[in-house]
């Protein structure tokens, strides 16, 4: 019995042992410890088991040994004391019956294991927990678990802020079906599998539907969620809505682009300023070039023969100089109307003109100017008033005609028909000349831009462009259509509109 005793009570469990009809016989020294911390009450051999037993337990034990007795089969049962000390105790504690040979119950065993630091443990880890639960709960951050399947386990408040979806909206659904709208799947996808290969993704941006059917834009940090075999169960997604940064981004890149375009139209407009400077310099150059030396030839003449010259011959030499006198000036009102019309300074002066007229008198001056080198068939049908600007008209179509009859040598006749319609006056101005190349169609109205065969015509490349903006200004369209080798069509229509 002795080394029993001392087997026992070197055990880490308190044993008492109780014969059948519940009276100590044997304890060991753990069983002295764990009474004397919860109990006055000393515990002795001889006693009833439940003279040691603390009040409010006693009716309890005295159940326990006797469903022991009846049913002869262990029980376990935990218990939690206060010491006199003002701890706490938790005991967990097995009443294990005990059988002779003939199955007569002998003794109890009761074992008594402390498991007042397990339950501490225990209480440490669930306050731990409680205050994780409440960090997540109230966090300024949209926290939300998922399983493996992508259902919803975990959805914080701030989840239910942002998206308006409550905890009992959510519950039993699955993330992609409720936030993820169908054209944003692949990016969800993306992440969750990656998440659940145990990756975890960082600042991923992913746009998300909220109740009212709005879009948020919100950056996730996800990361894989495992059970105790370290295997992924789910996973943690933590965000935070960005659309305002997202939207204050994306008006920073447009206002950018928005600047840039600007930009590249500034300096494509400056190139344009510079290149057309060039032309205009080269074109000016060659233009006067000609004239001057002709005047010069003719005075030189008049003055080494001014004795001898006779007035025949004089006339001649002086209407040379007249002629390129002329076409200088000419050249220069053409510059002057285009730049001009570049500074915005041409200002619309309408009057009523009546079409008859007007038409006849152009066809005469041009017919005249041209020494009626070619013969304008004008065609009309009824004519009436148009309240127009005259002069801008006239640029017009002073410039097609001699054009028409610039660009036709050797030919001799050309077209002009006029339709005075209800909406409009169309103008068209044919003729069977050396026709427009189609690699020069696009360019022919620009300033100072000639045809690369037309350099033995005289011309500054600025006709068309002032045609054009002349047209323009009366609210008007125009067209060509050309077939090299054949002729031009320049059509116009002048709209019957108030001019401001
Ligand atoms: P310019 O007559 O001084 O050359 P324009 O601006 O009037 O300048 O015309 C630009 C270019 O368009 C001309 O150089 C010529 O190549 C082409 N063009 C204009 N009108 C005709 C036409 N009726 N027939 C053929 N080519 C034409």
């Amino acid at each position: 019995m002795d080394v029993l005793k001392d087997i026992l009570d070197n055990l880490n469990d308190s044993i008492i042992i109780l014969d059948s009809v519940g009276q100590i016989v044997l304890y060991n020294n753990e069983a002295l410890r764990i009474q004397n911390s919860i109990s006055e009450k000393p515990i002795r051999i001889g006693d009833h088991f439940l003279e040691m037993v603390t009040q409010e337990r006693k009716e309890t034990v005295a159940e326990i040994l006797k469903t022991v007795k009846n049913h002869k089969k262990p029980y376990k049962n935990f218990a939690e004391y206060n010491t006199p000390s003002g701890s706490k105790v938790f005991l967990e504690i097995s009443f294990v019956p005990v059988f002779g040979h003939k199955r007569e119950l002998k003794y109890i065993n009761i074992i008594t294991h402390d498991i007042t630091p397990r339950k501490i443990f225990e209480s440490k880890v669930m306050a731990v927990a409680a205050d994780v639960k409440n960090l997540i709960e109230n966090a300024n951050a949209i926290i939300l678990s998922v399983d493996s399947l992508g259902y919803i386990v975990e959805w914080n408040s701030q989840c239910a802020q942002i998206t308006g979806f409550h905890k009992d909206d959510i519950f039993c659904k699955k993330l992609s079906e409720i936030l993820v709208k169908e054209c944003n799947t692949p990016l969800f996808h993306d992440l969750m599998s990656a998440v659940l290969k145990n990756h975890a993704i960082g600042n991923y941006e992913l746009p998300i539907q909220t109740k009212d059917g709005s879009e948020i834009i919100v950056i996730f940090s996800a990361t894989p969620r495992t059970n105790t075999h370290g295997q992924v169960i789910g996973a943690t997604l933590v965000g935070h809505d960005i659309t305002e940064l997202t939207e204050y981004r994306r008006s920073m890149e447009n206002l950018v682009q928005k600047r840039i375009a600007e930009l590249q139209q500034v300096l494509k407009k400056e190139k344009e300023v510079i290149e057309m400077k060039s032309r205009f310099v080269s074109i000016a150059s060659h233009e006067f070039r000609t004239p001057l030396s002709s005047i010069d030839f003719a005075t030189n003449f008049i003055k080494q023969n001014a004795g001898t010259i006779g007035s025949k011959k004089l006339n001649e030499k002086m209407e040379v100089i007249e002629k390129q006198v002329n076409y200088m000036s000419h050249l220069l009102d053409d510059v002057l109307i285009y730049s001009k019309n570049e500074a915005g300074k041409i200002q619309l002066i309408p009057s009523n003109i009546c079409l008859d007229n007007f038409f006849r008198s152009v066809v005469k001056e041009v017919a005249c100017n041209t020494k009626r080198s070619h013969k304008i068939c004008l065609s009309t049908n009824q004519l009436h008033g148009l309240v127009t600007d005259e002069k801008l008209l006239r640029n017009i179509i002073i410039n097609l005609l001699i054009n028409a009859i610039k660009f036709s040598p050797g030919r001799e006749e050309l077209f002009l028909i006029i339709q005075d319609l209800e909406s409009h006056i169309a103008i068209t101005v044919r003729d069977e000349g050396m026709g427009i190349p189609e690699d020069e169609m696009g360019k022919i109205f620009e300033p100072f831009v000639r045809g690369k065969a037309v350099d033995a015509i005289q011309g500054t490349g600025l006709g068309l462009s002032i045609v054009k903006k002349s047209v323009e200004l009366l609210h008007g369209t125009i067209q060509v259509e050309s077939t090299p080798g054949k002729g031009s069509v320049f059509t116009v229509t002048i709209p019957r509109i108030e001019l401001i």
